[in-house]
């Protein structure tokens, strides 16, 4: 059995693999260089208003409950997820406002008004992509699909489309240009074109449809409170404020870690460190069992960079919808106005309220520009584009965030949150769980899944853990 192991990070992924292996029995340590849980998916208090650190929106519900399923932790009663009755809308720049509900009738109806004839078209390509998530929904849910997954769910039927861009299915279905640039959303703003994104994109507002985009009452932050609760309650030890600066190894095998203060000897290590890992954290004996050309394929991915981002508190109540996306061409990306106070009332604070603007920026362009480049950008968002402000009476900027200062903050490799999702990189399957190269070394987190929600990393930390589980079966 495999006692004793060591989790670097307590982010979504470190968090699920150490609520896994604790419940069966395994000595947890997860060593976490910040001073709380949660990584990017964390929240935290601002003159009195709860922010959601990361991400806004839960868009893959049946992938989180999976998740907390797999870890005994009861979704229903843990987690108090919400759907969102006016999603987003986007004003696509050319005059046209393009509104996703919940409800299939009413985007289908919306559409209908403005470009008569589409109903029928809206509908099609619902039914399609719903019935091709049916069929994929399975895999996400392996460590790597083989070829007997894909023909028990049917899926090689999707070989083509898994295969094609996001771009590609969008303008095939036909759907005048103003709604393919609002279901490609997704892509626009992880700072990617559709001509480059993976196709199941295309399934999202599929999925909106028929379980609903989720937001969590108390805010997403409270997806890492429950998953750090399980986990100290299943054993698991926590050590805050302690960086892993090295991954040792001996003849191709993980040994332990080391900290600024100590060595930790350990039967396994689960990083959620992310591309760091390899990039950086392995020592000498462990960087010596990666090839050169290993080396290079992790230093020449391409990054998503967090962006650029304020948080704000608004006057008076935010009106519907709960997103709304703004964009500003090819070079320029898009923005995205997040207003939580849409779904939850509670969060006003004497007739303000917590809102988000949120600015994707290149991972390349971040990187050249600077911090200087990054600070007059997000100068340009904030302080001389005024369509989000206008949707309220009065707004403060209470605090800002560049890549740079994400980076510092969140630990991030190369100032990225993971590689960017191509559909090049989904179809070579990410970053394994288990290291094709150091023998009882695993990852999880956003860099490992076909996907970087906070649900896929979720999911990826089951996976990691029953990957290192399997393999001390195997070896009893
Ligand atoms: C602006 C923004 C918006 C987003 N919006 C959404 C959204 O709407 N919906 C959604 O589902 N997802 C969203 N995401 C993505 C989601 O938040 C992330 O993909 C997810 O939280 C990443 O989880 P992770 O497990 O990979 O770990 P991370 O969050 O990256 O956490 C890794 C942890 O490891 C620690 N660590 C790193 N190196 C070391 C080391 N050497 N030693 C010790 N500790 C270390 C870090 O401090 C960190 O706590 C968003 C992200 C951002 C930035």
């Amino acid at each position: 059995m495999t006692r004793n192991v060591v989790v670097i990070g307590a982010g979504i992924g470190g968090l699920s693999s150490a609520v896994r292996l604790a419940r069966k029995g395994c000595q947890v340590t997860v060593l976490e260089a910040r001073s709380v849980a949660g990584g990017l998916a964390g929240g935290f208090q601002l003159e009195g208003f709860r922010f959601d650190t990361g991400p806004y929106v839960l868009l893959d519900r049946p992938g989180i409950e999976w998740a907390f399923r797999q870890l005994e932790i009861d979704p229903e009663t843990q987690l108090s997820l919400q759907r969102i009755p006016e999603v987003y809308q986007v004003d696509d720049g050319s005059g046209h406002n393009v509104a996703v509900y919940d409800s299939f009738e009413q985007t289908a109806s919306e559409f209908e008004q403005q470009w008569p004839g589409t109903r029928e078209k809206y509908g099609q390509f619902i039914d399609r992509s719903a019935a091709v998530y049916r069929r994929l929904q399975p895999m996400q849910w392996k460590s790597q699909p083989g070829v007997i997954d894909v023909f028990r769910n049917g899926a090689w039927r999707d070989v083509p489309f898994l295969l094609s861009s996001l771009g590609s299915v969008l303008k095939a279905s036909k759907l005048p240009e103003a709604i393919v640039q609002a279901l490609g959303i997704w892509t626009h703003v992880a700072g990617q074109l559709a001509g480059a994104a993976p196709a199941p994109l295309a399934l999202v507002t599929s999925v909106i449809h028929h379980v609903g985009a989720c937001y969590l009452r108390g805010g997403i932050g409270m997806i890492s409170d429950v998953l750090m609760n399980a986990a100290t309650d299943a054993g698991a030890e926590f050590r805050f404020g302690t960086p892993v600066r090295r991954i040792c190894c001996r003849n191709g095998t993980v040994i332990g870690v080391e900290t600024d203060k100590e060595m930790l000897l350990a039967d396994a290590v689960i990083s959620n460190a992310g591309l760091a890992t390899y990039a950086g954290l392995l020592d000498e004996a462990g960087r010596a069992a990666l090839s050169h050309r290993t080396q290079r394929y992790f230093q020449n991915l391409p990054l998503q960079s967090p962006g650029v981002c304020a948080y704000l508190a608004v006057k008076g109540r935010p009106a519907p919808p709960y997103l709304r996306f703004r964009l500003r061409g090819e070079e320029d990306g898009c923005r995205l106005l997040v207003t939580p106070g849409v779904v939850d009332p509670s969060l006003e604070n004497e007739g303000w309220y917590p809102a988000r603007l949120i600015a994707p920026m290149a991972h390349a362009r971040a990187e050249s520009g600077g911090e200087a480049g990054q600070r007059a950008f997000l100068h340009r968002v904030v302080e001389q584009e005024h369509w989000w402000r206008d949707c309220f009476d009065d707004v403060r900027v209470l605090e800002t965030r560049i890549p740079s200062e994400w980076g510092n903050r969140f630990h991030l490799h190369n100032n990225s949150m993971n590689p960017v999702m191509t559909s090049k990189f989904m179809l070579t399957g990410r970053v394994a769980h288990r290291s094709p190269w150091i023998r009882r070394l695993y990852l999880t987190g956003s860099a490992t899944h076909p996907g970087q929600w906070v649900s896929f990393c979720s999911v990826s930390g089951v996976l990691a853990a029953d990957c290192l589980l399997a393999d001390a079966k195997a070896r009893r």
